[in-house]
């Protein structure tokens, strides 16, 4: 199955249930009233939307209805997507090499599989990737990179557990200009209880990677599990305050989740998802196109 598909399929239950009632919505309508305003709000709230997200794509529906004399339904649905896909539209620089990635999140939203599968994505449009395990405090977290690096086939930087995370991307700096590597991919701590800690960790990295490669774009994304709903989002304002967020990874999105979590990402942070997982394997993963997501969604 393509990864298109994938997404489709993983949005099936949001689609069916939730925005399958837009249809239902949209036929049923005679008249765009209050009552179908007031439905459809509804069904955004139920998909995950988030308040925020659902008000400023319901405000604006209801001026562009309003200002274009609509009658139908079918016209207001075709509105509903343009303003969703606009509404997404949070603007992505091209990407520029060298680059450092460095991917932080909380325990078991897939970072590590995340990770493996960037490592593969950008070897296979020719890039030259190193990845660095930095997440010295979890234990394993280094030979669980390990086996994603060698199923990537791309080379790894490790210290022993406990290691000075700052030390090991200082080395991870290293090997990439010896080798004359394109990106190297940062696995960082994700630990939110200790916010002070994590904040002076990042700041430490940041800082090796100026000094060390000071050419280099640094990215940080945050690895965010979609299943979490609202609470994922929550978990991501903190490390908002904590770190220079530049984008999300959305994983899990051929499970259980509510495919409205992007709205609500892009609304509430303001911050662009940049790719999705659509599985657990090392190709699962789409970068996210706004257009194309909306089209698994609402049709
Ligand atoms: P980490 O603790 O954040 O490093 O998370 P892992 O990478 O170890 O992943 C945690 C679990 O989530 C594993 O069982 C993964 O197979 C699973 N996982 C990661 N990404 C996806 C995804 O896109 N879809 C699905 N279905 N499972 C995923």
């Amino acid at each position: 199955m393509g990864l298109f598909a994938k997404l489709r399929e993983g949005l099936t239950k949001t689609r069916d249930t939730l925005m399958g009632r837009v249809d239902t919505l949209v036929k049923e309508t005679r008249k765009i009233d209050e009552d179908f305003y007031e439905e459809l709000e509804d069904i955004l709230l139920m998909s995950d939307c988030g308040m925020k997200a659902t008000t400023a794509i319901m405000d604006e529906l209801r001026r562009r209805v309003s200002e274009n004399k609509v009658k139908d339904a079918d016209t207001a649905k075709q509105m509903l997507k343009d303003i969703m896909i606009e509404q997404m539209d949070i603007p992505r620089p091209p990407l520029r090499w060298p680059m450092v990635m460095l991917v932080v999140g909380v325990n078991g939203a897939g970072k590590t599989t995340t990770i493996g599968k960037l490592a593969l994505r950008f070897q296979n449009i020719g890039r030259r990737i190193i990845l660095c395990a930095a997440d010295t405090f979890r234990a394993a977290a280094a030979d669980q990179l390990t086996v994603w690096a060698e199923r990537a086939r791309v080379p790894i930087v490790k210290h022993a557990e406990g290691a000075d995370p700052a030390a090991v991307v200082y080395d991870g700096i290293q090997s990439a200009k010896a080798q004359g590597a394109d990106l190297l991919i940062v696995d960082t701590a994700g630990r939110l209880h200790n916010k002070a800690n994590l904040m002076n960790e990042l700041n430490k990295i940041t800082r090796v990677i100026r000094r060390e490669l000071p050419e280099a774009d640094i990215e940080t994304l945050m690895v965010l599990d979609a299943t979490t709903g609202q609470n994922g989002l929550i978990q991501a304002k903190q490390f908002l305050d904590t770190a220079d967020l530049t984008g999300i990874v959305l994983t899990k999105l051929d499970g259980t989740a509510k495919g409205g979590i992007v709205f609500a990402i892009a609304n509430d942070l303001q911050l662009p998802v940049k790719y999705v997982g659509v599985g657990e394997q090392i190709d699962d993963l789409l970068e996210f196109k706004p257009a194309e997501f909306v089209e698994a969604l609402l049709s």
